[in-house]
């Protein structure tokens, strides 16, 4: 069996998908140790994984971040964090290393260390055609020209990196791109934009849906018939939107279920009689229920509403959210608005369209056996082991033969 090091940043989106993919590794009998902040230390540990914490963690990222001000966080961020970690996995001793396709740092350490890696892509895979956010780009050099401060940093703490550490293989700036032999990717290759100009390190094996902690204060048994849910995940504080979503969906529900994240459920004010608005909820089992999914576009939320068949409404801020959100209304499977266009009046428009238009919800229900079938946390599991005997075979040949391999 081997050992198997995680790194990632401190994003929930980020960290998600990669959790049923290390309580299956452990459950196959390997060793397997997660870098991250202790906001996420619990949820690991009770993967069966060995946590490591950052020192000095849970830097705040910036909220929403932009290309730029993520960019300059994650290099003072690697700076920072750097020493340790590379002390920790020395003593680890790791096979493998699977770091998110933005964690600059799990790239470098897999370079310091001559160990093999692979990276983890929870949003879409990006190539000339789907370009990431962070590549070179007029948005990026106009984002650049309004905070002279991020760059002027950012290029500080990139050139201490290239300075201190072997960053061969890391883009100069396109981190939320940062790719390795093997390239998992959390979505089906019919949600990925232009799958077949992707080669064959990129696995598209679709959402990687495990079991969540139970919530029993949910009130799953008490909801009522149709089931409207809408989130902006857990990065973006907007409570007039939220407030919206609420008065504009309630006419056309039974239950509306409001996932608030930062923003206090007070501080929306009073709401109709059968909104239920919580900071944070069990996502997936309100989802198997709901009739329509509100949603900012996260790739998370997205992958995981189409896993159930839910059509959308999407609300994107930042990020790639935009682009989820063209590719959402691309395929049918719901529609898409500015936030700043996203007025009660507009949402119950919007819903009730995709409330009554069957064509949506075929859609969703073609989406769904795509990413069902895309194999999800077994089959990330199956290509993290497929690379380590890969590796295995060619440094000591003879070794780890399988038949599955042939
Ligand atoms: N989530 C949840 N309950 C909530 C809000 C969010 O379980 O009330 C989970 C959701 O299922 C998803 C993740 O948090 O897996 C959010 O990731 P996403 O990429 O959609 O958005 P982000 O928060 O990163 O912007």
């Amino acid at each position: 069996m081997s050992t198997i090091a995680f790194l990632n940043i401190a994003m929930r989106g980020h960290v998600n998908p990669t959790l049923p993919v290390v309580a299956e590794l452990v459950r196959r009998g390997h060793s397997v140790t997660y870098h991250t902040s202790p906001a996420f230390a619990k949820e690991i540990e009770a993967t069966g994984a060995t946590v490591h914490r950052y020192p000095e963690s849970d830097r705040p990222l910036p909220d929403p971040p932009t290309p730029v001000t993520l960019l300059d966080a994650l290099a003072r961020t690697a700076l920072d964090v750097l020493p340790a970690v590379l002390s920790e996995l020395r003593r680890v001793r790791p096979d493998l290393i699977v770091h998110g396709s933005t964690c600059p740092w799990g790239a470098v350490a897999a370079r310091e260390l001559g160990v093999p890696a692979a990276s983890s892509f929870t949003t879409f895979a990006f190539n000339r055609h789907t370009p990431s956010p962070t590549h070179a780009s007029r948005e990026l050099l106009t984002a650049a020209a309004t905070s002279p401060r991020n760059v002027r940093s950012y290029t500080r703490s990139r050139w201490e990196l290239y300075r201190r550490y072997d960053t061969r293989g890391l883009p100069l700036h396109d981190w939320a791109n940062i790719r390795q032999p093997l390239n998992l990717v959390y979505t089906s290759s019919a949600f990925q934009p232009g799958a077949g100009t992707f080669d064959a390190s990129y696995r598209f094996v679709g959402p990687s849906i495990g079991a969540r902690p139970p919530d029993p204060s949910f009130p799953a048994d008490h909801l009522r018939a149709p089931v409207l849910y809408a989130s902006l995940g857990t990065l973006i504080d907007s409570g007039r939107l939220l407030r919206d979503f609420a008065v504009g969906l309630a006419p056309l529900g039974g239950t509306v279920i409001i996932s608030t994240g930062h923003t206090d459920p007070a501080a929306l004010g009073p709401l109709p009689a059968n909104v239920l608005a919580r900071r944070f909820l069990p996502q997936l089992e309100v989802l198997e229920r709901a009739a329509l999914f509100v949603t900012h576009g996260g790739m998370n939320s997205v992958n995981e509403a189409m896993y159930a068949g839910v059509p959308m409404l999407v609300v994107p801020h930042a990020a790639d959210q935009p682009l989820v959100a063209r590719r959402v209304a691309e395929l049918g499977v719901g529609l898409s608005i500015r936030p700043q266009d996203a007025a009660a009046e507009a949402v119950h428009a919007l819903a009730r369209r995709l409330l009554d238009e069957p064509r949506f919800k075929a859609a969703a229900a073609t989406l769904q056996v795509a990413q069902r079938e895309a194999g999800g946390y077994l089959r990330a599991a199956d290509e993290l082991e497929r690379r380590l005997r890969r590796f295995t075979r060619a440094t000591r040949p003879g070794l780890a033969d399988s038949p599955r391999e042939r």
